[in-house]
């Protein structure tokens, strides 16, 4: 029985996975590095140990060894694709919250994964090892073992595919220590949709719905929801059995999700299996009263599945928005500094799954989502005007975030409307500007009460930290 379970990551995720551990009475362990070494996640556990990296497979199985903790949960990011960790783990009879080591293995290959989602007649988008076709560009060059949208190219004609190649080749072997890349067929305006499944070791799979997350900066997702607007129930089912058929493909064990996009003429195609919790995972909460790390648990325990296809059902319509630290008008560079205030929105449907206090130092060392907002309502309107009202209650001073352009973009007409494809923000540049007369109230509270010299309300982080003090002792630091 798992009675204690180390967490090989940081931040929001890690706790996250706490939260449900310990209302299972699981005795929580986290890790950390030097420079986290009072971080929030830290002092959200019953336990801390030290470790080089997040990425040292070996010091967190020994981290787990000196803290006798029977599991551990990769998260997302880091090492939770890695075969090393979770194949480390088998050596030392260390639950893996996660799927088998080949599972991984094969599933981290982007044309083996193909290869077998072909096999099991899954629909997959067209790849070539070699040179396409002149009729099938535009293509993209992708590598192999990537990842986080990174190593991506798109090819527009023949003649610069061998240059487009190397070029990809040197980045992913740089990135992902596998030089190896190919092309596939780039798919018009298409829509990221994806699809939550689970497996156990009873032979038992599901999927839990779809999530939506065509809004996308740089092949990243930013905004998620569920359901998703372009799919009918007829296709529902479709693209369900495909992923079903994905996961028994593969044995699929624990949680797992099987990535497509979805063509404007409504054909969907495999695109890849990511092995891992997703960060998107909770709208699949919101609306299906699941939690899916209880699950994980209670299946790397060697329990069946608590719910048969048929018992779920999808309630409500859920969104969330990632939090940066960065600064969608200046081409989404990364901000970093200390957060001097940290006022999340409440009220009835908002969740909030964050990493970060005030005080939290955002460093250039880890990403720089702070937290994901999540709503949940009876309808996409009625989750949407609760997205917008959420997201201006927000205070967030000292750093620069994107919580106005979130804004921006869900009272977008377009979103509003699901006309939501992955290029979305290409197609409303508009939206990445910043309106002179959109600067939310805490900001010029924060320039009308610092003696900052500062040209920019923009909370330097000079500016908000002298605001900080103030805002401490006002009348209004409960509104
Ligand atoms: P990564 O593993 O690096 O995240 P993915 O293969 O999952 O890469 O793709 C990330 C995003 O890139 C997708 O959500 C989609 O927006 C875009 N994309 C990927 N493949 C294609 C394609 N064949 N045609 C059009 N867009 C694509």
């Amino acid at each position: 029985m798992i009675r204690t379970v180390l967490v090989a990551n940081r931040g929001e995720i890690a706790i996250r996975i706490f939260h449900t551990l310990r209302e299972m009475g699981i005795r929580t362990v986290a890790v950390y590095t030097e420079p986290d070494a009072h971080s929030l996640h830290v002092r959200s556990a019953d336990a801390a140990h030290p470790v080089e990296s997040y990425l040292d497979a070996k010091g967190i199985i020994a981290a787990a060894k000196a803290t006798e903790a029977d599991a551990i949960h990769p998260g997302y990011g880091f090492l939770s694709e890695n075969p090393v960790l979770s194949s480390g783990c088998e050596a030392s009879k260390i639950r893996f919250i996660g799927p088998r080591t080949d599972t991984i293995r094969r599933m981290g290959n982007k044309l083996e994964s193909k290869r077998l989602m072909r096999e099991a007649g899954v629909p997959v988008v067209p790849t070539w090892d070699g040179e396409p076709p002149e009729s099938e560009f535009p293509v993209l060059v992708k590598a192999v073992g990537g990842g986080g949208g990174k190593g991506m190219r798109l090819v527009e004609s023949p003649k610069d595919l061998a240059d487009a190649m190397a070029a990809a080749s040197r980045e992913a072997g740089k990135a992902f220590g596998n030089d190896r890349v190919f092309a596939e067929k780039y798919i018009q305006s298409p829509r990221h949709v994806e699809f939550q499944i689970f497996g156990d070791t009873h032979g038992n799979f599901t999927h839990i719905f779809e999530r939506e997350c065509s809004i996308q900066r740089r092949h990243q997702k930013i905004i998620e929801e569920t359901p998703s607007a372009a799919v009918t129930p007829e296709l529902r089912t479709r693209m369900g059995n495909a992923a079903v058929a994905a996961a028994r493909a593969v044995g699929y064990v624990n949680a797992g999700t099987v990535e497509f996009i979805v063509a404007p003429d409504g054909q969907f195609y495999f695109l890849e299996m990511n092995t891992r919790l997703q960060v998107e995972h909770p709208v699949t909460e919101m609306t299906t009263g699941l939690d899916l790390v209880r699950e994980q648990v209670r299946v790397a325990d060697g329990h069946p599945l608590s719910f048969r296809q048929d018992d779920l059902r999808q309630n409500g319509h859920a969104l969330e928005c990632r939090i940066y630290a960065e600064v969608p008008e200046e081409d989404f560079r990364p901000d970093i500094g200390r957060i001097a205030v940290f006022v999340p929105p409440k009220g009835p449907g908002i969740r909030l799954d964050s990493g970060v206090q005030p005080g939290s130092e955002i460093s250039v060392h880890y990403d720089p989502m702070l937290a994901k907002l999540v709503v949940w309502a009876s309808t996409r309107d009625a989750a949407i005007e609760r997205m917008q009202r959420a997201l201006s209650d927000f205070v967030l001073l000292g750093i620069r975030h994107n919580v106005e352009f979130l804004r921006r973009v869900i009272a977008s007409d377009d979103f509003r409307a699901g006309e939501i494809d992955t290029h979305f923000l290409e197609k409303h540049s508009e939206l990445l500007k910043q309106p002179s007369d959109d600067i939310p109230v805490a900001a010029l509270l924060a320039a009308s009460l610092t003696p900052s010299k500062t040209a920019s309300v923009w909370s330097t982080s000079a500016a908000s930290a002298g605001f900080q003090d103030v805002w401490a002792s006002g009348p209004w630091r409960n509104s």
